[in-house]
């Protein structure tokens, strides 16, 4: 999304905030914690209507994973054994 194409329907018709933040200091932002949010800035496809966001400040994503909990994977399946065929 950020090169422009929308992972969608791959419109480069894709508009983001992040020069509004910038200039103006609006941003949307996300609850880090009970005192602090996250500023993102979106990006978002005018043709279909696809909004991806991300945290504005790198800093902050330690933050966020010294703060919040991980998501973990489910276990990984375990690889099929061959099909053996006896001839
Ligand atoms: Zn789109």
């Amino acid at each position: 999304m950020k090169n422009g194409i929308c992972p969608r329907c791959h419109s480069a018709n894709v508009y983001s905030s992040e020069k509004l933040r910038t200039e103006t200091g609006n941003a949307s932002s996300i609850p880090l914690s009970f005192f602090r949010s996250i500023s993102l800035d979106n990006y978002v496809c005018a043709n279909c209507g696809y909004v991806e966001s991300y945290v504005s400040e790198p800093e902050m994503l330690s933050r966020i994973q010294d703060i919040w909990p991980q998501v973990n994977p489910p276990p990984e399946k375990r690889p099929e054994r061959p099909h053996k065929t006896t001839l």
